[in-house]
């Protein structure tokens, strides 16, 4: 995990909306495999054919930003992803439309 990355899409794993149901053994590079998988417990559909792509969309705008240099960074608009000298965790939802739950620095000392 010493990997140098702005951001990093962590996660994967399908979880059911509608009841308690989670597989967290699906990686997010392997989630495209299971689109339109029922649900085990209730039938709900736990990866529709739009919640896969806003994951790759979500992937494609990481992989871009990993791309760019620390000097590119501090040109983007300020937000609290533009700190060249900061990481942080970004956590969304991807289900029906993408959605940052929440953006946290990662405290590298703790690492
Ligand atoms: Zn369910």
């Amino acid at each position: 995990m010493s990997e140098e990355k702005n951001v990093e899409v962590g996660g994967g794993g399908l979880k059911c909306d509608y009841c308690d149901y989670k597989d967290d053994s699906v990686s997010i590079e392997e989630l495209g495999k299971h689109i339109n998988r029922k649900c085990p417990t209730c039938g709900e559909n736990l990866l529709t054919l739009e919640d896969w792509m806003n994951v790759q969309k979500l992937l494609a705008a990481a992989d871009f930003i990993n791309s760019l240099t620390p000097e590119q960074m501090a040109m983007l608009p300020k937000d609290p992803t533009a700190d060249p000298n900061k990481r942080v965790k970004v956590t969304y939802n991807t289900h029906k439309t993408i959605s940052v739950d929440k953006i946290e620095p990662i405290d590298e000392e703790l690492s």
